[in-house]
């Protein structure tokens, strides 16, 4: 019985973890080196007419640092327009973006206002038909890009393949450690990677709403953004009609991240909520992707659907053989005591675990509760008051 117990965790054990370090290695190995298959032309940079839009609540400490990141964008600014889509702040956000728009006449920037809060994705919606522009490029408050992240996503479209265009997030914390600082980055660290090589694949399942640059017919002719998550599973609808949506390495997007655990924690369930959203809808319509979407899908719902569910699982199974401290079972807490001391080894486990753990909370919470309005962790928006990168 106890070998069968042994057994079974140490099995649960080696798929847990060995199956994403396989899909990690491998698709490193194929991949790192290769060129994108993508036909675009780096000497002649393609700046058509574009809209960028800005969705918010309650922003007022971040809504004029957004503008003026956007502002300082390496993009011809009578080619730039922008719209704050405001729904029904009791702060300052709005007052301060007309204050904004009053000393920036150079640009063009419409402010519209919805009468209640309806959440991010119905926001969006509404604005669609007012937009003029071929393309438009979403981007959140609580982010900034690179000078030359905008025209480096939007030349990407200049492609009639791709659909939608992404960038990979670094997150930003005040200066000095925090324990989110550690795990945010190891986590970005593999799955901006990982996110890369899907989309020299093919395309990646998980689009990041800080910069999700689109082509407006396609995004229209899908319904608009989808309700619940607005950028992966909006992105999928648009590949599920052919085209592609990437993540490319060469944009670059900073995020404002928590700092205590308590809001880091709120952070991340909710957004692990909406992934599980996005997995549980992508499975139920799997056949409308080409093969090797399909692979990719189905890898990435088993790591966030299923694989957090396993290590659970063989967690339990080696507690009860512990009772029995065989050899195996001293052996394995050996192993995992060194790694987890080992600095770098130790900081991987600790941000494995955590996310594993944010997974199962978020599935639990989305059995109770599916919301298409979220709430929004302040302390986000009180990092930036402290912290000094530049970009
Ligand atoms: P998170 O990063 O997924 O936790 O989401 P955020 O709370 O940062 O929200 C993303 C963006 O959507 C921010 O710019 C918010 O101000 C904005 N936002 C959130 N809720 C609403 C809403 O109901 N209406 C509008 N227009 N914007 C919203
Ligand atoms: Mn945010």
């Amino acid at each position: 019985m106890t070998s069968l117990i042994e057994c079974a965790w140490l099995i649960l054990g080696l798929i847990h973890f060995g199956a994403p370090l396989t899909y990690y290695y491998y698709l490193s190995r194929k991949l790192s080196e290769k060129p994108w298959d993508i036909e675009i032309n780096k000497n002649k940079l393609h700046l058509p007419e574009i809209t960028v839009v800005v969705p918010t609540y309650n922003e007022e400490t971040l809504i004029e640092k957004r503008l003026d990141n956007i502002y300082e964008q390496d993009y011809p600014k009578d080619k730039l327009k922008i719209i704050v889509i405001d729904s029904a702040s009791n702060d300052q956000t709005v007052e301060l973006a007309r204050r904004w728009a009053e000393r920036h006449k150079d640009i063009k920037l419409k402010i519209v206002e919805e009468p209640v809060r309806r959440g991010k994705p119905r926001a969006l919606n509404k604005i669609l038909p007012i937009i003029d522009t071929d393309i438009l490029v979403v981007t959140d408050a609580d982010s900034l890009w690179f000078k030359d992240s905008l025209k480096k996503a939007v030349n990407f479209l200049a492609n009639p393949d791709i659909g939608v265009v992404s960038g990979i997030k670094t997150p930003m914390t005040p200066r000095g450690d925090s324990p989110t600082k550690e795990i945010e980055e190891t986590y970005r660290t593999f799955y901006n990677k990982i996110r890369v090589y899907e989309s020299k694949i093919h395309s990646t399942p998980i689009i990041a709403g800080e910069l999700f640059a689109v082509k407006k017919d396609i995004l229209t002719n899908v319904g608009g953004f989808d309700l619940i998550n607005d950028d992966s599973y909006t992105a999928m609808k648009i590949v599920s009609k052919g085209y592609r949506a990437i993540v490319s390495d060469d944009v670059k997007i900073i995020e404002l991240a928590p700092v205590t655990m308590k809001s880091y924690r709120k952070w991340k369930i909710t957004r692990a909520q909406h992934l599980i959203h996005n997995f549980v809808s992508l499975i139920k319509c799997i056949r409308r992707y080409p093969s090797q979407v399909r692979k990719i899908i189905t890898i990435e719902a088993f790591f966030h659907l299923l694989n957090p569910w396993i290590l659970l699982s063989a967690t339990v199974l080696f507690m009860i053989s512990m009772i029995g401290l065989s050899l195996i079972s001293l052996l394995t807490i050996l192993v995992l005591t060194s790694l987890l001391l080992h600095p770098k080894t130790g900081s991987l486990l600790k941000t494995w675990i955590t996310e594993q753990l944010l997974l199962i909370s978020a599935a639990i919470k989305n059995l109770r509760t599916k919301s298409e309005v979220w709430e929004k962790i302040e302390e986000v928006r009180t990092t930036v008051l402290t912290s000094q990168r530049s970009v």
